[in-house]
């Protein structure tokens, strides 16, 4: 029996450095990428209900590897934070994401707003977050409010984040509460109105149709935030039966692939001449 133990702990310590020699692969892969802005940025529409138009774009990273094709964001976004390659990749994603609203505005689309994903990270002191966002803002020549910036709750107990959100939000930047109802969530900050959005995370949308008292939390959450003039926008909504659902319980905006995934800036101008045009 020691033998067997032996050769598991052997074997486990073995699992525990192929994990780390993957991840400082995909380390030094990523580095590349972002050096050679190989890395790519997608936009997912977000519908209005009452207008059945969309509002908004959420602005999502992509990465296409020669060898391993797509590799996630979910798999690299981590690794980023980890090894201090966020920043980049977020004022790349940011920038480019204010360049392409422009060129969307510019074909008539004036109403559409563009939001980018923050990573806690990025938030730092020494970061000039603020100077960043304004910067990117201006010379893409689009207004302060066409941009929202999505945050996590996770972000939401660092208080100088919450300073520098409040600073973008008086220059007229949206902010979204991202991932909603996952784990803890502190009702705090939509009481005390500092954002405009709150994102409800896919798998609450996921549970809510087997699930009567998520529908009843939601229905809950929605009059809330009527109450406080914060817009409530599902996400990974992917069916009919899910849509209908949130439109009774007065979802303000809908995400999901039901209407799209991510798609490639020309894709999503043609999307815009589908739902939005005359
Ligand atoms: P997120 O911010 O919650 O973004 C929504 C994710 O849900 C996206 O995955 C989107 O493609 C996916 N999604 C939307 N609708 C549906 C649906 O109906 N069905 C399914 N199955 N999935 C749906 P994605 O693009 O893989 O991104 C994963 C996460 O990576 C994001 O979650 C976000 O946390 C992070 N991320 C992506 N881009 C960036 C970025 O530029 N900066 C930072 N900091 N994080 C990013
Ligand atoms: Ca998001
Ligand atoms: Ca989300
Ligand atoms: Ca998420």
């Amino acid at each position: 029996a020691k033998k067997t133990n032996r050769g598991n702990i052997a074997l486990h310590n073995q699992d525990i450095q192929n994990a780390y020699l993957n991840k400082i692969a995909l380390r030094d892969k990523l580095r590349n990428a972002v050096k050679h802005e190989l890395l790519d940025v997608y936009y997912q529409p977000i519908v209005d209900q009452s207008t059945g138009k969309i509002v908004k774009f959420e602005a999502l990273v992509r990465w296409f590897d020669d060898e391993q094709g797509m590799i996630s964001p979910g798999s690299f976004i981590p690794i980023a934070e980890e090894f201090g390659l966020i920043q980049q990749i977020g004022h790349f994603v940011l920038k480019k994401a204010c360049q392409d609203l422009n060129r969307i505005h510019s074909l008539g689309f004036s109403d559409v707003s563009i939001s980018v994903n923050r990573s806690v990270n990025e938030f730092k002191v020494s970061n000039n977050q603020f100077d960043l966002i304004s910067e990117a803002i201006e010379h893409a020549n689009i207004p302060f409010k066409s941009l929202t910036v999505e945050v996590t709750e996770s972000m939401a107990t660092n208080h100088y984040t919450w300073k520098l959100l409040a600073e973008l939000r008086a220059k007229g930047v949206k902010i979204a509460l991202d991932d909603f109802c996952t784990g803890y969530s502190s009702l705090s900050h939509l009481i005390e109105n500092q954002v405009d959005y709150l994102k409800i995370d896919k798998s609450f949308v996921d549970s809510l149709l087997q699930d009567k008292s998520k529908q009843i939390m939601i229905s809950c959450l929605i009059e809330m935030a009527k109450q406080l003039g914060i817009k409530v926008i599902a996400e990974g909504v992917e069916s009919n039966a899910q849509l209908d659902v949130l439109n009774e319980l007065g979802c303000d905006h809908i995400q999901g692939y039901y209407y799209s995934p991510a798609r490639p800036i020309g894709a999503c101008i043609h999307l815009l001449e589908e739902f939005n045009g005359e």
